[in-house]
Order: structure tokens, then sequence, then C-alpha cells
């Protein structure tokens, strides 16, 4: 059987983000099956395929890549009460709604938020799932994600430490770490797939140093690296998180992970806004990732990571939109836009250390973390980058529109980060058209959002009548 041909013709520009030839201008993308064949001058490629996609006006760039996030939270968006807390605060204060989570609102508020990424151009999407009351499984996010046609890496997140142990949520959402252990080995076995192309993915994620034990950290790292898949947790995320780890195990954030074994090229820490110089130097080191999620730390107060300074020094760093309850606006466009603008700011502030100045993070930099950046998170070669042989994995956005009036003409790759960021025309994950001219092709959204919206009432109101 032949495989199918889909065909991107007369780009305006395509923005590889690969070396070898990052831009092109009146190009042509030819997909044969799941990968891209060959990019190039608009004129030297076919002119038919299976499918022809008429890109005059368009900008394409490799599918972005988003390295931490908590989809259930799509449920507890703007919840009253905690609009206004930082971390910890905001925390106590959701742990009893989410204690009423259901399989079935984990499979929606994933699907959810998987259809919100999708639109934004995003392809490949890490979740970190850490709460497991009522039957949940970190399989009710695999079957969303299969359904709906992200590229999917799954972390089964966990707390094992409850309050009367001295860890911040209450005991009756923590689980028994040896029940963690079996259950994350199970769906090592059941779901990730190793081989390049791979559609799904699972890594190891207990949630964070102030909800569960040393013993599960080291226990997971084995258990991880037994299994060649990946690591992933919280860190250093504000100051709050800084002053726990120095009372309870008498040592920063980094000093800490050093210490459990959770530093290397298969680790990726989400926040790492409180990364000290020397947390910084041991992360360039050991190749440890960063997941950046400029959004969720400005909406919590948390600060400005020190990001300039982490890639200066070779640290791997992508972008995460993190959890809809702390980043209510899932949007990687935006998200690489916000970088950009905080990156600038967190600049501005320090005494004498303006030597960047705007300069700091570029537009092309900011694209960078949202694409081959998040994909080396991943510890993907396969994404974040088009080239042939690689995953066919594309966004489309469209130059022609209101908001890129009279940005898109001069640098349409710049334009797309700093101009008010759009949705997706078309999103092709794998191969497969996911979001065609504006508009999901996998699942029905309407349907999806009423579905989502009741269900959000209804854990809402089981958290008041508890
Ligand atoms: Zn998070």
């Amino acid at each position: 059987m032949p495989q199918p041909t889909l065909l991107i013709r007369d780009a305006r520009c395509i923005a590889t983000m690969d070396d070898a030839h990052p831009e092109w201008r009146d190009a042509s993308l030819l997909v044969r099956g799941h990968a891209i064949e060959a990019i190039g001058p608009a004129d030297a490629l076919p002119r038919q395929a299976d499918e022809v996609i008429d890109a005059r006006g368009m900008l394409v760039v490799p599918g972005l890549v988003n390295t931490h996030h908590h989809m259930f939270q799509s449920l507890t968006r703007a919840l009253p009460g905690v609009q206004d807390a930082e971390l910890f605060s905001w925390l106590r204060g959701l742990y009893p709604v989410w204690a009423g989570l259901t399989p079935e609102m984990v499979f929606v508020s994933t699907q959810l938020a998987m259809a919100e990424l999708l639109l934004s151009g995003c392809t490949t999407s890490s979740d970190h799932l850490y709460i497991y009351p009522n039957g949940v499984r970190l399989d009710d996010s695999i079957a969303a994600a299969r359904q709906i046609g992200m590229r999917f890496v799954a972390t089964r997140g966990a707390m094992s430490v409850g309050a009367s142990q001295g860890g911040l949520p209450p005991d009756s959402v923590v689980e028994r770490e040896e029940a963690i252990l079996r259950d994350t080995e199970r769906v090592i076995q059941a779901f990730h797939d190793p081989a390049p192309g791979a559609m799904v993915q699972v890594a190891v994620a207990p949630c964070s140093p102030f909800s569960v034990s040393r013993e599960l950290m080291r226990a997971s790292a084995a258990l991880a690296r037994r299994h060649g898949v990946r690591l992933h947790t919280h860190l250093a995320e504000n100051d709050h998180d800084i002053a726990y780890s120095r009372e309870k195990f008498g040592c920063t954030p980094a000093e800490y992970a050093q210490d459990l074994g959770w530093l290397g090229e298969d680790v990726w820490h989400a926040h790492c806004v409180k990364l000290d110089a020397p947390g910084i130097a041991l992360f360039a080191a050991t190749r440890t990732g960063v997941a950046h999620c400029p959004c969720s730390n400005m909406r919590l107060a948390s600060g400005i990571a020190p990001v300039r300074r982490m890639l200066d020094a070779g640290v791997p760093v992508g972008l995460g939109v993190d959890g809809s309850a702390s980043n209510d606006g899932a949007h990687l466009v935006n998200e690489a836009r916000q970088a950009l603008l905080l990156a600038r700011v967190g600049r501005s502030l320090e005494p004498f250390g303006c030597d960047h100045g705007p300069a700091e993070m570029t537009a092309r930099d900011a694209l960078a973390l949202a694409t081959r950046g998040g994909a080396r998170v991943l510890g993907r070669t396969d994404i974040g980058r088009l080239a042939p042989g690689l995953c066919a994995d594309l966004a489309l956005f469209d130059l022609g529109t209101l908001a890129m009036a009279g940005g898109a003409v001069h640098d349409p790759v710049a334009a797309l980060l700093l101009c008010a960021s759009p949705q997706a025309a078309w999103t092709i994950v794998n191969g497969r058209v996911v979001v065609r001219e504006g508009h999901l092709a996998t699942v029905d959204a309407g349907p999806l959002v009423e579905r989502h919206n009741r269900l959000a009432r209804q854990l809402a109101e089981a958290a008041r009548g508890a």
C-alpha cells in the first residue's frame, strides 16, 4: 500500500527551526505517511498530492511542544477563592475540589485542554496527572489523546506525603508508595513506546518536594532508569518552595535533586524560577531540562525564571503552559510571547545587569523554546524541527489577518511572536490534519465544551457539599 501524501503548497514562509536551512520563502513541504519527505522552493517540489493545502499567505512552523501541564485543571479555571492566591494557598484551596475528580472528568478535561492546545498550533504535549481519586487512572488521559490525535507524553504523577506527615496536600488525596510504584510500572509497560515517531510515551513524575518522600523520589528514579523512561517533577517554583527545602531537607532544591539522583539528560523539572547560580551550573553540567512556565509564574506571582542565564549556560529549556488553574489560557504561541516579554522585564529589574536589554530574548529565541527546545527537554530528536525524515508535525498560521497586518509584511516569523497570538489555521500531527481551516477535525468542539462545563459545575458543587 503506498502511503498517502500531503502537500503544503506555496507557503509565504516556512520556519524550519533547523540549522541546515532555518527559513524558506515561497516554499512547499511534502509529507508522505507520517514523515516529512521534502521542503524547498515551491517550483522545485511537486504541485499535486493526495491532499493539497493551499498555503499562500501562510507561515508554517514546526508543531509546538508543551512540556508541562495539568490538564484536569481545566475544570477549575478562574475558580473564585484562589484567583489571587500564591502557590501554597492556591494548592490548599484546590486539593479538596480536585478530590472529587472522576475518570470521566479526567478524560473530558484532558481532551478539552488538548483541543485548546491543538488550536494554538501545539502538536505534542506532556501532562502531569498527580491526583488519582475515585478510580482515576492515567489510562483516562491517554485515551483522550488517542481520540483527538495529539502526540502525548503522559506522566504518572503522585503524591504520598499528606498533611499529617508534614506535606502540603490533605491525607485524603495521597496514595501509598508501593501502590504508586506498582501502577507506574503498569502504565509504562502498557503504554510507553520508545520508538522514534512514538505517539504515546510515559514518564515518571512524583509531584513535588512538598508532597512526596525522599524514598519515593529515589525509587521513582530507579524505576524510570530500569525502564528507560524519563523523570519529571516540580522544582524551585517560588520562595516558599525554597524555604520548605531549606527547612525540611537542609539544602537548596537543586542540591536536593542532586542528592536524589534527579539530575541528568533524562530529567526535566518544571518552573525552576528560583534556581540559583550553582543550581544552573549543575543543571548545565548534567544537561537536566527545565520547563519554563511564564504565564503561571506571573499568575501565582512566583517570580521570573533566569531563562537567559540557563540558555547561556547550556541548560535545555522548553515551554510549559502549566495547569489550567494557574494559567487559565493554554495557548502555546502566547506562552512563547509571554516568555519573550517576561525575560525582557526580568532583565530590566536587575540593578546592573542590562547587558542584553530587549535582546534578552528575541522572537526567534522564543519560537525556538516552543519548538526544538521543548523537543529536547522531552528527549525527542524526531520533532521540534522541520526536516526530511522527521515527524510531520506542523502548524500553519494565516498572515493575512487584522492582528498581523503591517507586521507579517516585514517579518512573518517575528510577527507570530510579537503580534497578538493567533489561532492555527491548520495543525497537522503525524501527517494527520487535526485542525482544518481553524476548526478541530477529530472531535466536535461544541459538545466537548458543553460536557466539560457540566462536569466543571458538578465538581464545584461536590466540593461545596463535601
Ligand atoms: Zn505544574
